[in-house]
């Protein structure tokens, strides 16, 4: 697999430090609020990612981290933390809003068939390790403690922007929400490691250190987390392109510097989701969610299929308008899918011509647009419907659109509306509805009641009158 990777920017062949097991690290919510269809669109590319490794052979062993503690307002340290600001919101305790916010969001990545990592590890639990790193980074000189918090020395660095093509708005937008000067750096770019002095003094979770009663920075935990559970190399280490800087890049410093080698081979970042006002932001205060999508009437796996019709790595933009489009393609896929039926035996070499037309998609660089193309040259393909099903279930591993399953319950709304049809009843619904647009209200209230004692009701409705057996 051709995989697009940060650090070198260029498309590299993917190979694994072990052949046996992809280790995969990917960033996961700050769960001060609902995640908005933005960081869901970066969820769903990683799912896509990890998917596609287990069809293209590969084991996954994959690590979410949950950030519970020590995300300020400004990924460049500065500002209250966020989880604070959230339960300030809410009147409730910074637990109960990281309870409800991480079950809000394990909900929407059920809504959008995206697989909960293997791992998933809140930072809360993990200061030990926290402490271990800094400890280390201290005594190797790569650290310093100012005004009672621990900062990371960048000057120690050969080398600190190590995703330096990414343009300038990119790596103005990680460092989000006015930047406050912090005195105790002794580099512009230092960030802190452990915080005991904030400006927030009623910080809610604080732990004992060699430094004092204090809280991890955000950057730790990542780097954290992930040598925890997946060693001291990793293959892929995934987020949304405003973590590169300066959160993957901080991980990068502090992780090599503390293990003295390199760390991550991959770096894999999904572009934004952006409305036409620019990036969706949950500090800008208005964002959609997918319970905001489905309580408008649209089904979560449009959204999905909106995503992945578009590569990872470009911009993609919401409107009502391109979700609506994807709608209608969610729609039509799903009904001519409906109309394939078993029949027969599946014919391996067409079946085969088809996976490879899919698996070239995600081969070249999660191309996942071309494979939902695949999708289409199945429907198209000149070959028995039972090979094109197979094919069908076959890519729904990677793409998880619900594909069969969808069809299925179309298939049976669609029977028990033809078993429930009577053309009699249809003519007493159409003569009312004459008799309404005549204005012989009696008659049609007549005919209403007289369906009515027979079991039926009419529901009007703007695509027109329907009925139902009550
Ligand atoms: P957060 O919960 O703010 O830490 O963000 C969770 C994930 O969503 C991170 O990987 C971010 O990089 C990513 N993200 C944030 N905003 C967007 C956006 N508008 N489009 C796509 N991904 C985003
Ligand atoms: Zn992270």
């Amino acid at each position: 697999m051709y995989l697009y990777n940060s650090l070198s920017h260029k498309k590299e062949l993917f190979t694994p430090n072990n052949p046996n097991v992809v280790k995969m690290y990917t960033c996961g919510p700050t769960v001060y609020h609902y995640a908005h269809i933005g960081n869901l669109r970066t969820y769903i590319m990683e799912d896509v990612l990890e998917k596609s490794l287990r069809y293209l052979g590969y084991n996954v062993l994959r690590v979410m981290n949950i950030t519970d503690v020590g995300h300020l307002a400004s990924d460049a340290d500065t500002g209250e933390d966020k989880m604070l600001k959230g339960a300030k919101r809410e009147n409730k305790s910074v637990m109960e809003i990281a309870k409800y916010y991480t079950d809000a969001f394990f909900e929407d990545c059920r809504k959008l068939n995206i697989k909960i990592p293997e791992i998933v590890q809140p930072a809360t639990g993990c200061i030990a390790e926290f402490i271990q790193i800094v400890e280390g980074l201290l005594e190797k000189g790569f650290a310093y403690v100012a005004g009672g918090n621990v900062y990371f020395d960048t000057s120690k660095l050969d080398k600190y922007y190590v995703f330096n093509d990414h343009d300038e708005e990119d790596l103005a937008i990680g460092v989000r929400e006015g930047v406050e000067e912090d005195t105790n750096k002794r580099n512009k770019n230092d960030f802190v490691l452990w915080f005991t002095k904030s400006k927030f003094e009623d910080q809610a979770l604080k732990w004992d250190s060699p430094w004092g009663v204090g809280y991890p920075g955000w950057h730790i935990e990542c780097s954290g987390i992930s040598m925890k559970y997946l060693g001291e190399d990793l293959d892929i280490h995934a987020g949304g392109i405003d973590n590169a800087f300066p959160h993957h890049t901080n991980e990068i410093a502090q992780s090599e510097s503390y293990l003295g080698h390199k760390w991550c081979n991959y770096w894999f970042h999904v572009h934004h989701l952006n409305t036409d006002t620019g990036k969706m932001s949950k500090s800008k205060g208005e964002f959609l969610t997918v319970s905001l999508l489905e309580s408008k009437g649209y089904d979560p796996m449009a959204y999905r299929l909106f995503c992945l019709q578009s590569h990872y790595r470009r911009n993609l933009v919401f409107s009502w308008e391109n979700l609506d489009n994807a709608v209608v393609a969610y729609e039509k896929l799903i009904a001519k899918i409906a109309a394939l039926k078993q029949d027969g035996e599946v014919d391996m070499a067409a079946f085969d011509a088809l996976k490879e037309r899919f698996t070239n998609a995600l081969n070249g660089d999660l191309n996942t647009s071309v494979a939902v193309t695949a999708v289409y040259d199945v429907l198209k393909a000149k070959t028995n419907d039972a090979t094109k099903l197979a094919a069908l279930a076959d890519f729904d591993q990677v793409l998880s659109l619900n594909l069969i399953k969808a069809a299925e319950t179309l298939r049976k709304k669609e029977a028990e509306e033809a078993a429930a049809a009577d053309p009699e009843i249809d003519a007493l619904v159409q003569a009312r509805t004459d008799a309404k647009k005549a204005k012989n209200y009696a008659e049609a209230d007549r005919i209403r009641d007289a369906l009515k004692a027979r079991g039926i009701e009419i529901i009007d409705t703007p695509q027109g009158t329907k009925w139902r057996r009550v």
